[in-house]
């Protein structure tokens, strides 16, 4: 199939150390029934991205617990030492936990180490989006320019339990601290799509298209996407689980422009990660 763009950003991936990898990916197989399409290791995501032709992936971690802070951001800033010098490569965020003591701190020490983001998760985290915690997260990122990344809406894994990151909240939030490198995973709220169209998109957030391609309907992609803006949607996978080459298809299979196509790939990351590709 030809191919509109040649790089490509993946915002939104994970991987785990070697030692913990496959469990991890079979612990959380097991609780959402998705099926891996890596073995969840960084080499792992690094064969995916090269196999869809892919530039970066961002990784995202996640914190279950405050005390993970130190060892995921170990983690983070090793993948970034080893890629420092390569075209094709995996980004790394770190991960922030709204328990965690001394946030302002934490926060200061990822910018200090060259980290570009954090990832939250309401749903893993136990904590609802407008908590004073994620607030103070925000803030901070603000403060220093960095990115924050949250999941927002269903989790597959979750089903039966509540959403604690709503449409609803995040308006809230928005309104609390107006970040604009605030990044809502999964096109705006997982499942809860004609919500995001009707409340969330056109805001000052963008929004990421981890695991929606096969869960959305083409039109209602479609919408949301006029009304939210080209500039404010990353694409992303979810990976490992989604397959990445099967998503770029996905999106390719859109009917978009060129030059939306381009913005949505890597252009609209670029700017948001500040840098050239
Ligand atoms: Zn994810």
């Amino acid at each position: 199939m030809f191919a509109p763009f040649n790089k490509l950003v993946d915002f939104h991936t994970h991987c785990f150390p070697d030692k913990i990898a496959n469990a991890t990916v079979f612990a959380l197989h097991n609780n959402s029934g998705a099926i891996p399409h890596t073995d969840g290791t960084l080499d792992g995501l690094l064969n995916n991205l090269q196999n869809a032709n892919g530039t970066i992936a961002v990784n995202l971690p996640v914190l279950t617990k405050p005390t993970q802070f130190e060892s995921v951001a170990k983690f983070a800033i090793e993948i970034n030492k080893r890629f420092a010098d390569s075209s094709v490569k995996v980004i790394s965020f770190g991960g922030m936990h709204p328990a965690c003591e001394n946030i302002e701190e934490k926060m200061q020490f990822l910018k200090d180490n060259g980290i570009k983001g954090v990832k939250i998760h309401p749903d893993y985290q136990e904590t609802f989006i407008d908590d004073d915690g994620y607030i103070i997260i925000l803030e901070m990122a603000k403060k220093l320019d960095m990115i924050v990344v949250t999941h927002s809406g269903v989790d597959d894994g979750y089903k039966d339990k509540p959403v604690l990151c709503t449409p609803d909240r995040v308006l809230k939030v928005i309104e609390k601290v107006n970040h604009n490198k605030f990044v809502l995973g999964h096109y705006g709220a997982h499942r809860q799509w004609e919500e995001v169209y009707d409340k969330l998109a056109g805001k000052d957030v963008y929004f990421d298209t981890a695991f929606t391609f096969g869960s959305i309907d083409k039109e209602l992609f479609l919408k949301i996407l006029e009304k939210h803006g080209e500039d404010k949607v990353l694409f992303a996978t979810d990976c490992p689980w989604h397959d990445i080459n099967a998503d770029k298809l996905a999106l390719l299979s859109f009917g978009l422009s060129r030059e939306t196509l381009e913005k949505i790939a890597y252009k609209n990351a670029c700017k948001l990660l500040n840098i050239s590709l």
